[in-house]
């Protein structure tokens, strides 16, 4: 856990958030400013800040938190329909939070590219 960071103290419980899911190893909640009518976050619990931390140790923990993100879409009906899977890092590519996640965005027509 990092103290000053905006997504240990969710996963802490610390600061609210509407949680759809967790387990020992991720947390899932609702984006607060959502670009889509499906728009989650998964994040690890454990503190990684960019996709430029993952070490080889977190393999199993970035498929496991894949593996959820599918079984949300499936379970919220929009699956086979499609979505999006989006990880933001470093400033260039829009990341405004540093402590890895990844959106889960769906049940709307995505475009490509995005912005
Ligand atoms: P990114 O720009 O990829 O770093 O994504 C950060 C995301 O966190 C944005 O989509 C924000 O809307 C979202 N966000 C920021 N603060 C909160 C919060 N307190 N609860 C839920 N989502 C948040
Ligand atoms: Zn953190």
């Amino acid at each position: 856990m990092s103290s000053d960071c905006l997504f240990c103290k969710i996963a802490a419980g610390d600061i609210p958030a509407t949680i759809c899911y967790q387990d020992d190893y991720l947390v899932v909640f609702e984006d607060i400013n959502p670009q889509a009518p499906t728009h989650l976050l998964l994040i690890p619990r454990k503190h990684i800040a960019t996709t430029l931390d993952l070490t080889a140790e977190d393999n199993t923990l970035v498929g496991h938190i894949f593996q959820t993100a599918a079984k949300i879409a499936t379970q919220l009906g929009f699956a086979d329909e499609g979505f999006r899977i989006v990880n933001n890092c470093n400033q260039a590519g829009g990341q405004t939070v540093w402590h890895l996640h990844f959106h889960l965005l769906g049940q709307r027509q995505l475009t490509w590219p995005p912005g």
